[in-house]
């Protein structure tokens, strides 16, 4: 398969790019150089009609929806061979169960990515300390013992509504990285194909989410996917695939990873590819990716029908 489109690419909108000079016209231009036929801008973005869980969570106040859509107005009536989107790179926070898009903000968009492995946003996608969610479970059994009027469910869920430093102290257990994170990516897939919101975005607009099990920021990522078994990957799979949900390939794929996506082609799921892009030099990232696509074997018929050229 050759590789024709690429719909994760942030421009200088996006805070974490420090490239001055990636604007939509550049963009435009290079990707016309080297071949691809349809290219989608996925800046970071929180829709500002969603409370975000943490209020002062400094990355997001910025990058609204309105904020990002300044690039649709930029894109030229004219493109010629090239296909233009307009996405949007999300937020799922699996720590609060928050998905940052809401169904009248995903009118807006063409496409959209969501990712549950931003790990390195701590204390908004994960906990920064090893076993909180044991001890929100701890706090929760507490006031129980007092408040016996709510069913445990909620006191749950205002036991992970608390700050982390109220929480800390009742961190008894630590468990060891690898395993936490591990666990965290797995209950943050599934969680996020559970979740309300996301279900009811189904069907109105293409999902595929982004970097799948790509756990931002970490050491030993291949330590922490082997420990995710074939059957398990199968469970989370079989869930996407039944929501029509895609899963997005990048530049820099590694063995687990290829093992991850070839149970989930078997599961029936379909696929994006994603340079991720920040800068105009790393747009031809998206190249580098094509020797694990034939190695995966997949063809057009596994893409996500809004990625088909
Ligand atoms: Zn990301
Ligand atoms: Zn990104």
């Amino acid at each position: 398969m050759k590789i024709l489109h690429d719909v994760h690419i942030h421009n200088f909108l996006s805070t974490c790019s420090n490239d001055n000079r990636a604007t939509v016209e550049s963009y435009i231009e290079i990707e016309r150089r080297q071949g691809i036929r349809l290219m989608g801008f996925a800046n970071h973005t929180w829709d500002e009609t969603v409370p975000l869980p943490v209020a002062d969570y400094d990355f997001y106040r910025r990058q609204s929806l309105s904020f990002q859509q300044q690039i649709r107005p930029q894109i030229p009536a004219d493109t010629g061979e090239l296909k233009v989107l307009v996405g949007a790179e999300t937020e799922y926070c699996g720590m609060f169960d928050c998905l940052g898009m809401s169904p009248e903000g995903a009118r807006r968009l063409d496409f959209l990515l969501i990712p549950h492995s931003h790990t390195h946003m701590t204390d908004f996608v994960m906990p920064a300390s090893e076993n909180l969610p044991l001890a929100q479970e701890a706090i929760a059994k507490k006031l129980a013992e007092t408040v016996d009027w709510l069913p445990f469910d909620d006191l749950l869920r205002v036991a992970r509504r608390l700050p982390h430093g109220t929480v800390a102290p009742f961190v008894t257990e630590r468990q060891e990285r690898i395993p936490f994170v591990s666990d965290f990516l797995v209950k943050s897939f599934d969680g996020l194909m559970k979740n309300q919101t996301l279900n009811r975005l189904v069907g109105t607009l293409p999902i595929s989410v982004a970097h799948p099990f790509h756990p931002v920021g970490e050491p030993h990522r291949e330590e922490i996917l082997r420990r995710i078994p074939d059957e398990t990957f199968g469970d989370l799979f079989a869930q996407a695939a039944a929501r029509g949900i895609g899963l997005e390939i990048n530049p820099w794929t590694t063995d687990e990873e290829e093992r991850m996506f070839r149970i989930a082609r078997a599961c029936g799921c379909r696929f994006t590819l994603g340079s991720d892009a920040h800068t105009r030099a790393e747009l031809s990232d998206i190249r580098r990716q094509q020797s694990r696509l034939d190695s995966l074997g997949l063809t057009e018929d596994d893409l996500m029908d809004f990625v088909r050229i």
